[in-house]
């Protein structure tokens, strides 16, 4: 699976670093930002560099850019570590584009966001800040369809192209993020997908 190359990257990057990182900054497969940078340029995405900034008790981002779209749009800029912001135009070119094909038989044209890079706790434990504390998380509400239909996280327990498309869509996630929390996770994750490229892999779909 497409799992293995991130957990054999991580590994590596473990094997190489002499001295031990901080869990909360030691994001799991990193792509170097020069890498990363060039990566997002081939794909055309828009996009713009943001400068290290910190705040809060720990919060920020080291190599962060504020994306707008990659192969999809985004309803709102998302500021986000730059192998985040990677992983999502992966996530749009490799999981939503062709199952928007496959379901709809059109593309995805923008897709709704609830919020990316946030100095602020988890849900349910905010004594741990959480992965959008590090711009490592992105939320996703919906999907817009080019001919105007909103498909909405909301949709997942219906049985209906717009139920199987979102279910699709959450499963493949979880070969690009390391932690894909849906509806099935909790209530407060019944109306949006959250996304992160932390270190702590958990897919529920
Ligand atoms: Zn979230």
């Amino acid at each position: 699976m497409m799992r293995w190359p991130l957990i054999a990257l991580a590994l590596l990057a473990v094997a190489s670093c002499a001295r031990p990182t901080p869990i909360d900054n030691n994001a799991v497969a990193t792509v170097p930002l020069r890498q990363c940078l060039a990566a997002l340029d081939e794909r055309q995405a828009s996009y713009a560099q943001i400068n290290a900034f910190s705040e809060g008790r720990g919060c920020g981002i080291r190599d962060g850019v504020a994306i707008r779209h990659g192969l999809i749009a985004l309803d709102e800029t998302a500021t986000l570590t730059c192998t985040t912001a990677l992983a999502v135009d992966s996530f749009q070119r490799e999981v939503v584009h062709p199952l928007a094909l496959h379901h709809f038989g059109q593309p995805v044209v923008s897709m709704e966001l609830w919020g990316s890079y946030a100095c602020r706790g988890r849900t349910g434990n905010a004594g741990r800040l959480s992965e959008h504390a590090f711009g490592r998380a992105i939320d996703v509400a919906g999907f817009r369809l080019a001919d105007g239909t909103m498909v909405r996280v909301t949709d997942w327990y219906r049985s209906t192209p717009n139920g199987a498309f979102l279910q699709a869509v959450a499963r493949g996630a979880c070969d690009h993020f390391s932690v894909v929390l849906t509806p099935v996770s909790d209530a407060a994750h019944r109306d949006h997908f959250h996304l992160d490229t932390g270190p702590w892999p958990l897919c529920e779909v």
